[in-house]
């Protein structure tokens, strides 16, 4: 039956006074609630000893406190760090499942996490884009999964997550309220954890009106844009959603971005072998980001099982690398972490879901 209640940690705190307010409660009642679910992430109404007993009653009548669990995790070491690249199975109450990921660097700690369960624009070279869409996760669903992974980095390693990234299943542009809903919690600086918006990264493949919306919010966060390919017909090749948001609407929109934002943005270019690795691709590259305020982040492709992308060979990731430098961009190369777990978004998922499938009658 509580399960089937709403999940007070969906609301944020306006939703939170007006939830308190409807019941005949002073608004400061907000403010404490909030703080438990927050800050002491308290899983029951009983343990919220500064609320009196019978608010406490009322609201668990009305209201159910969900926490998601961590259920399945594999882990890649790596030589230069103690802590290995950890992806988790991560299952909502409804069990649905997504994926998060604890990526160490040397200076950071990145949670990598998802929004959606699923995915609509179907990528070709993702694996959640083959799933298909199932639904938004709510901002409750978000935050746990940062907490969760936060717990797990503390009790094994005594360690933080220094990082947020929304680079896990789901479009975050497409579930943009409850994205940000999240953020507001996981930033709010008087709780136990937090994080500063700029440590915390969404990344899109370009969804023009959302960026546009986010150019003008408040927001401090960073925005990072899947390219992975500048030259039109490639990337509509690859990413369904480009036919709608072409690159030269993108551009203009980016501009536009950093005009009132102040802020650079990261283009996102994964090399895929015989893809998009070419010098005509690299001359495309830089005449898109040449007059954007912009980094570019180049990274490896984890080949996944059933699709037909490979990864990028060493040689000609550096002949791409060297002309974007001659260029005079700003380039960062991420390895590739997590193959052995399957760390490209979906992959987790797709093989828990193929186990759990009833078995063909003979
Ligand atoms: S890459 Fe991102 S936007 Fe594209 S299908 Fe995968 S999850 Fe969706």
């Amino acid at each position: 039956m509580q399960q089937t209640l709403p999940n007070i940690k969906d609301f944020t705190k306006p939703e939170l006074i007006r939830a308190v307010t409807m019941l005949g409660e002073p608004a400061y009642r907000a403010a404490q609630l909030h703080q438990w679910l927050f800050s002491h992430r308290t899983r029951s109404f009983d343990d919220i000893t500064t609320i009196n007993l019978a608010l406490r009653q009322k609201l668990s009548s009305i209201y159910s406190i969900r926490t998601a669990t961590l259920d399945d995790c594999r882990q890649e070491y790596r030589d230069d760090h103690e802590i290995p690249t950890t992806k988790f199975l991560v299952r909502m109450h409804d069990d649905e499942t997504v994926e998060a990921v604890l990526i160490p660097a040397e200076d950071r700690i990145t949670a990598c996490i998802s929004s959606q369960a699923g995915c609509s624009l179907r990528c070709s070279f993702c694996a959640t884009g083959k799933m298909g869409f199932t639904r938004n996760l709510t901002s409750g669903e978000i935050t746990d999964q940062v907490w969760l992974l936060n717990d797990y980095l503390a009790d094994h390693y005594g360690q933080k997550i220094t990082n947020i990234v929304f680079m896990g299943m789901g479009e975050p542009l497409l579930n943009m309220t409850h994205v940000l809903d999240a953020i507001e919690t996981l930033s709010n600086h008087n709780y136990r954890y937090s994080l500063s918006q700029r440590k915390i990264s969404i990344s899109t493949v370009g969804i023009i009106p959302q960026i546009d919306l986010l150019a003008r919010s408040h927001h401090k966060v960073k925005l990072a844009v899947s390219l992975h390919s500048a030259i039109q017909k490639n990337r509509e090749s690859m990413m369904p959603a480009a036919r709608e948001y072409t690159l030269p609407a993108l551009k203009k929109s980016l501009a536009e971005y950093n005009r009132l934002t102040g802020q650079p943005v990261t283009l996102v270019y994964m090399l895929l072998r015989d893809i998009n690795d070419t010098p005509e691709e690299a001359r495309a590259l830089v005449k898109f980001a040449k007059s954007l305020f912009c980094k570019i982040n180049l990274i490896d492709y984890n080949a996944i099982v059933n699709i037909k992308f490979k990864p990028v060979y060493s040689g000609k990731r550096e002949l791409f690398l060297r002309s974007l430098l001659d260029s005079g961009l700003q380039v960062t190369v991420r390895k590739s972490h997590g193959a052995s777990i399957n760390a490209a978004c979906g992959q987790l998922v797709t093989e828990s879901r193929q186990q759990h499938l009833p078995e063909e009658p003979h």
